[in-house]
């Protein structure tokens, strides 16, 4: 390909916008353009590694069995109506109706349709496990796009479903599928942690993440140093402290006893005035959650709850509960563990008023004894604290000498606490760290959250009807291409892995007239011919501009071809790595078959 034939507009200034190094080159080089806020446009050039990263993972998708299809991107609002996520998404769907008024949505993942084509087509067990996959465009209306393509609006996901008889079938399937994702990121140059992640509030089990380092990463990691444990800060857990050797039974603590606070409401100030540290106290919030899938019967304040079923075969939720979370004083609670297990779509701390009226106390003084309107659950390490301070449900007022059984039960205990740096390792003991990441696939069991809500079933060997299993398998192609770039590039520009570059050989002539045309031309043609993707920089331009562009867009080989160097007894071209300082001579004779060597080298690593 000539330069002068294609469209590459660099540019020398970068919106202001452009923090990250990705979203800067992505501009400069020409790949990309901005049509508005999360909506880019990829340029011929940007085009080039985008279907690379694309053919990558459909080649990797194929490879384990997975079968393309291409569903539409505009999809009833029926079909989510069916699943309960019509209610659920939220705003970050984009809904649309149509002219005679029916709801459509534009996809911004397809559980629903693919789940409904294969409710269509699926008879017998003879048809599964069945594994479809689309690369496709999704849509969602993110709050906040940013970083250029690695937060858009609209993006292209290849997200893939399958369907099983058994949970052995899917274990297989959830497994090759990492082994795909492992080996997509490996032949794209990026460097990924793989992280055990949150699997949502229904059905789902296994999960896993597969993330890159990012100091503008959206997500926090915990690593341990000692062993391989790795997690998405919403899933990690940590070993409990150790409780002292020899716990003081009940008996040995003094009764409750209230004592008076006179303003005092934060645990900080709590601490001064009693002095003591926040281990002790058992720290109560309010939190309000939606659309609750667990039984809440028999629980307080359960009975005047609203139950509702989005479809036949969608489970009874509860579209508004609250509850009350004890938790240790110098912990956090981890609201994606905590909406985990209350099976919940969503979490948030109720509002004051809400809090106000469920403890009958003024905001400051909400604790686990005598609560009787909402539903008590703990994190662990609650049951640990054994002489413990909390809120009497009274202005003014705290308890001291609270005793976990003695003085209160909670109707639930679970992991509930935000894990941070310096906690211990649940597998090793080691000690954990964090890291901010960048998700860029996420790969999950969903058991029969879909399968039963919309009513997928198969025939077994002897004609029984069942539901299958579902899995669910995505990976961001723009984002995957955007941490390419993160990984590779330096102060000039970005250094493509040949797998994904645009071109894979920049020929520059330094005056494109004469022998120097005619090798120029000669030698793009034959490495055309070995299938290398060539660009030949034609353009009037002073070599030094063209030495920029060229580093600017990465291209992986740089074939400089001058006439004093072709006028040699032996002709020779420059030949230079992107990336690396040194520049080597190759004859004339022996540059087509070396380039092929060195591109075809790469490419099979
Ligand atoms: P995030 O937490 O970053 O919002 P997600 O959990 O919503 O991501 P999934 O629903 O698991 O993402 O989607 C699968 C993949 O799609 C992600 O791993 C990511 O690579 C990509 N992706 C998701 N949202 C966007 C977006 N707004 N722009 C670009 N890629 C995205
Ligand atoms: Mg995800």
């Amino acid at each position: 390909m000539l330069f002068t034939q294609t469209f590459i507009p660099t540019l020398r200034e970068v919106p202001a916008d452009a923090v990250i190094a990705s979203h800067r080159l992505m501009f400069r080089s020409g790949m990309l353009r901005k049509l508005a806020n999360g909506l880019f446009a990829y340029l011929p050039l940007g085009l080039r590694s985008f279907r690379k990263v694309e053919a990558l993972v459909r080649e990797e998708m194929n490879a384990i069995g997975a079968l393309e299809i291409k569903p539409t991107v505009v999809v009833p609002g029926e079909l989510w109506k069916e699943s309960g996520r019509w209610e659920t998404m939220g705003e970050a769907m984009l809904r649309v109706k149509n002219r005679l008024g029916g709801d459509f949505v534009l996809s911004p993942t397809a559980e629903e349709a693919v789940t409904s084509l294969v409710r269509d087509a699926l008879a017998s067990y003879r048809q599964l496990p069945l594994t479809l996959y689309q690369i496709n465009t999704k849509y969602r209306d993110e709050i906040r796009p940013r970083y250029g393509v690695m937060r858009g609006r609209e993006f292209i996901m290849k997200d893939a479903y399958s369907y099983h008889t058994d949970e052995a079938s899917l274990d297989e399937t959830y497994r090759a599928m990492g082994a795909a994702y492992r080996r997509i990121f490996k032949r794209c140059g990026l460097s990924v942690i793989p992280v055990r992640a949150d699997a949502g509030a229904m059905g789902g089990s296994d999960s896993e993440e597969f993330m890159v380092e990012s100091a503008v990463g959206d997500n926090t990691l915990i690593l341990c140093r000692d062993c391989e444990y790795a997690a998405n800060v919403e899933k990690a857990s940590c070993k409990p402290e150790a409780v002292s050797a020899a716990p003081s039974r009940a008996s040995a603590v003094p009764a409750l006893e209230p004592i008076h606070t006179p303003a005092v409401k934060t645990i900080e100030q709590l601490c001064a005035f009693l002095k003591t540290d926040a281990h002790r106290f058992i720290k109560t919030l309010i939190y309000r959650a939606r659309n609750v899938a667990l039984d809440l019967s028999g629980t307080p304040g359960a009975a005047l709850l609203e139950k509702r079923k989005s479809s036949p075969e969608a489970p009874e939720v509860y579209p508004e509960a609250f509850f009350a979370v004890a938790i240790r004083g110098d912990l956090e609670v981890n609201e994606v563990k905590l909406a985990a297990v209350l099976k919940a779509s969503e979490v948030s701390l109720a509002a004051d008023a809400e809090v106000e009226r469920l403890t009958a106390a003024p905001l400051g003084f909400a604790g686990p004894v005598g609560l009787t309107r909402i539903p008590l659950v703990a994190d662990l390490m609650v049951a640990a604290i054994q002489d413990g301070i909390t809120g009497a449900l009274a202005a003014d007022t705290h308890y001291v000498h609270v005793v976990f059984g003695r003085d209160f039960v909670p109707w639930l205990s679970a992991d509930l606490r935000t894990v941070v740096s310096g906690d211990s390792c649940i597998l090793c003991g080691g000690e954990l760290y964090e890291k901010k990441g960048n998700e860029l696939g996420h790969i999950f069991k969903l058991g029969y959250k879909y399968t039963r809500s919309m009513q997928v079933s198969y025939l077994d060997e002897s004609g029984q009807t069942h539901i299958p299993l579902m899995g669910s398998y995505g990976i961001g192609i723009d984002r995957t291409l955007a941490s390419v770039i993160e990984e590779h590039h330096d102060d000039e520009g970005i250094i493509w892995p040949m797998t994904v570059a645009p071109y894979q050989v920049i020929i520059i002539p330094i005056t494109y007239a004469g022998p120097v045309k005619a090798l120029a031309d000669t030698l793009a043609a034959d490495l055309e011919q070995s299938r290398i993707d060539v660009l030949l920089d034609d353009r009037n331009e002073r070599p030094g501009v063209k030495f920029k562009d060229a580093d600017l867009m990465g291209i992986p080989y740089r074939v400089v071809v001058g006439e004093k160097n072709l006028a040699r007894d032996v002709p020779v071209v420059e030949v230079k790595r992107r990336g690396e300082a040194s520049v080597r001579l190759v004859e004339v004779s022996k540059v087509e078959a070396e380039l092929s060597r060195l591109v075809y080298k790469e490419l099979s690593c």
